[in-house]
């Protein structure tokens, strides 16, 4: 059983309706845009961080928009022992690790207490 957050947000660039300014690249805090070998200005998902600062800086509305992705999971397997693990991943790049442990926790503790309300379980 898992569940899946999906609440980072990086930025997506239009080639279509990108007229090739470079103002994003230029204006990235992170250096997260890159120019690739058909010089395309394309955003680094693993460091882009959800900013906005090139959405609001390009000159073409809607070329730049910022997407949610999957930023972690959480797990719940039953060890061959017979007792529940709860395990959390968090995906490369992306932020948020300390609301994850606190998520996992608070996911263990009611796992716990449910357990704990069904004596035969345990
Ligand atoms: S959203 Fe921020 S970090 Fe991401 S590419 Fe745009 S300016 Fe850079
Ligand atoms: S600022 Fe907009 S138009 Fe200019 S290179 Fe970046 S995405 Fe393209």
């Amino acid at each position: 059983m898992g569940r899946e957050h999906i609440g980072a947000k990086v930025a997506r660039i239009n080639q279509d309706s990108c007229v090739k300014c470079g103002i994003c690249y230029e204006r990235c805090p992170y250096e997260s845009i890159y120019i690739d070998n058909e010089v395309n200005y394309v955003v680094n998902e693993l460091t882009c961080e959800g900013c906005n600062v090139c959405g609001l800086v390009c000159p073409v509305p809607g070329t730049i928009t910022l997407e949610l992705v999957r930023s972690e999971v959480i797990r719940e397997a039953t060890t061959k022992y017979g007792f529940p693990l709860i395990s959390a991943q968090v995906d490369v790049g992306r932020p948020e690790s300390g609301k994850l442990v606190t998520e996992e926790k608070e996911w263990a503790r009611k796992n716990n207490e449910r357990r704990r309300s069904r004596p035969h379980d345990r």
